[in-house]
């Protein structure tokens, strides 16, 4: 059965306009440079709570809640993960799903239980392998893409704007390619430091990203550019 790494009862915040709950999973094929659960990308261990721990919650929260998040590590990595979304929906939640996208037959297959997905772009195309620390992933990610676009499907997808390895230069590109293949949705997400941060950048460096000189070219291909 999948591994559960974590439980957060309540976001506002992490599945557009859903009072939702979050289950993290763990493993994750990647190794990006800023991870902030670098714990949830080992596969092996022991979870925190059982997958039916989580469906017994979640039923005690059918009034209050109308949404349920797979986040990670990457969620799609578990062999079981689209039975548990079936499980979810069959409780009546909306769902919602955080990935990297280096699953797209999975994502496939998920997809008829699914009402949004956040997906990580976390390069340019070319810079990809480099940060990911994997190769082809970016194909992947693309793949990904096009399935969430001939489905039709609510999705947006979202870039950590990561000082130490990417250039406002970089999110141009990325937001370029993205309009290009007609994603109607982009945010930017802030780089934010962690416990154990072993290469923590400069708030100076994390806030560049965000002026108006570094954000117009970006908000030109998406007007409605989400920021957080
Ligand atoms: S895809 Fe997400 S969980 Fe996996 S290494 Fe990258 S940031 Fe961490």
């Amino acid at each position: 059965m999948s591994t559960v790494a974590g439980l957060v009862p309540f976001t506002s915040i992490d599945f557009p306009e859903h009072l939702a709950a979050v289950v993290f999973f763990k493993g994750c094929p990647l190794n990006c440079p800023f991870c902030h659960n670098p714990d949830l990308q080992m596969v092996d261990g022991q979870g925190v709570m059982s997958w039916q721990e989580v469906l017994q919650f979640l039923q005690t929260r059918q009034k209050r809640l109308d949404g349920a998040v797979f986040s990670g590590g990457e969620p799609l990595l578990q062999s079981d993960i689209v039975q548990c979304a079936q499980q979810v929906k069959q409780l009546g939640f909306k769902l919602g799903i955080h990935t990297s996208g280096v699953y797209p037959d999975k994502l496939s297959e998920i997809l008829p239980y699914t009402d949004w997905v956040g997906l990580d772009v976390k390069a340019p195309w070319d810079k990809y392998d480099m940060l990911c620390g994997r190769q082809n992933i970016a194909l992947k990610v693309q793949e990904s893409l096009k399935i969430l676009l001939d489905a039709g499907i609510s999705f947006e997808a979202r870039t950590t704007c990561d000082p130490i390895h990417l250039t406002p230069a970089d999110i141009v590109q990325i937001a370029s390619d993205l309009k290009n293949m007609g994603v109607p949705v982009y945010a930017l997400q802030k780089y934010r430091t962690f416990p154990g941060d072993k290469n923590p950048p400069a708030q100076l460096a994390i806030s560049a990203f965000f002026k108006p000189e570094n954000l117009i070219s970006v908000q030109n291909l998406y007007p409605n550019l989400i920021i957080r």
